[in-house]
């Protein structure tokens, strides 16, 4: 601990002799400049940076969904865990926006702005030592949550995030009426669960147990009997902010359909779900797809703010011009970013619904 300031000198500054020492080590001097050696690899000296198109015409309407989740933790014994989870869909209303102040917009005019075109979802899960009365356990309990959650029905939601949910994993967007792929029940773990078309409820054919349409996405599969993992809520969050921003395209889709290739989906992070929650992806990329067979192009972003691609990006984008754009394909995202060998599954081939793109839109990003 320094000394604190006195009247004729002034305070002791923290143990800055110690770190003079350290830094002077030779073996800390070789390892700093060890540290800093982001030597820019011949394949990302040439890359096929593209100018960005000028062509085409701004899209009207913009959506975007965000989310957080908390968890909070108590501590005295027996130290329980509840986390609490939010979501938003926001509609940005381009016209009163493209009147606010860019660079410093005005905080009140921009929280009225919000404030009306905002939905947002809350929910909250048990993950240790908190116990709901009526269900056999935590397992169970958490199971019936994310189905109650996803069902919302407050004023707010009104059950439209179920319907969107249905929509998607049943493609009730086409022709055919499918039943829901088998997944492993919940109860005896055969994979032998399934729910006929559009239902949100039904039995196991083997055990007889009760089955939600939320269980295939697997949920049960992360957590024990009495505890849950913290990457239940951050997956739960993902998962929702998903069919937010799914729920505005089904609203175009279902009764403004010719307005919806004017529409831009924002997303915060990839567009991408992990692990055995990604059976909604195939069922994503096969409406992405349809629509754009259709002649009904869907424009959706997902903006990655941190991770590798963004560490990346740091490193390639520094002395590319501004206005540029690069579109990594697989070999290039596999030997340069993730530094796996190239004989493995192609990048996202399970878990993505959109390529990844790095766009330089000016300089002041790098500065
Ligand atoms: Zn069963």
């Amino acid at each position: 601990m320094p000394y604190q300031a006195g009247n004729r000198l002034p305070g002791e500054r923290a143990s800055k002799i110690a770190h003079f020492e350290v830094i002077n080590s030779p073996l800390v001097k070789k390892l700093i400049k060890s540290f800093k050696n982001p030597e820019m690899p011949e394949e990302c000296l040439g890359l096929a940076w593209e100018p960005l198109p000028v062509t085409g015409k701004p899209l009207k309407y913009i959506f975007g969904v965000d989310g957080s989740n908390q968890t909070i933790n108590s501590d005295k014994s027996p130290y329980s865990s509840i986390s609490f989870v939010k979501t938003a869909l926001i509609k940005m209303d381009s016209y009163a926006l493209g009147k606010l102040d860019k660079e410093n917009p005005h905080p009140f005019v921009l929280k009225q702005i919000l404030q009306e075109s905002v939905v947002f979802h809350s929910t909250a899960f048990p993950l240790r030592n908190v116990w709901i009365p009526e269900t056999p356990n935590n397992y169970h309990a958490i199971r019936e949550i994310i189905f109650e959650s996803i069902k919302d029905d407050s004023p707010q939601m009104e059950g439209e995030i179920m319907e969107t949910f249905k929509w998607i994993v049943y493609e009730k967007w086409s022709k055919t009426k499918k039943q829901l792929p088998f997944f492993e029940c919940p109860h005896c773990h055969e994979t032998v669960a399934t729910l006929l078309y559009d239902e949100e409820m039904g039995k196991c054919h083997s055990c007889g147990g009760d089955i939600y349409v939320t269980d295939m996405l697997g949920f049960h599969l992360d957590m024990g009997e009495d505890s849950a993992p913290q990457g239940i809520s951050t997956t739960y969050m993902i998962i929702h902010e998903t069919l937010l921003l799914f729920t505005a395209i089904r609203n175009f889709w279902e009764n403004r359909r010719s307005n919806l290739s004017d529409c831009l989906f924002v997303k915060d992070g990839p567009l991408s779900i992990r692990a055995q929650y990604s059976k909604l992806v195939e069922p994503i990329r096969k409406f992405l797809a349809n629509a754009r067979d259709e002649g009904y192009p869907i424009h959706i972003i997902g903006q990655e703010k941190s991770g590798f691609f963004f560490d990346h990006f740091q490193f390639i984008g520094k002395d590319v011009p501004p206005k540029s754009i690069f579109v990594p394909h697989d070999e290039y995202i596999k030997k340069e970013i993730q530094q796996r060998p190239l004989s493995g599954a192609e990048y996202g081939k399970d878990t993505n619904y959109g390529a990844k793109v790095f766009i330089k839109t000016h300089m002041k990003f790098f500065e």
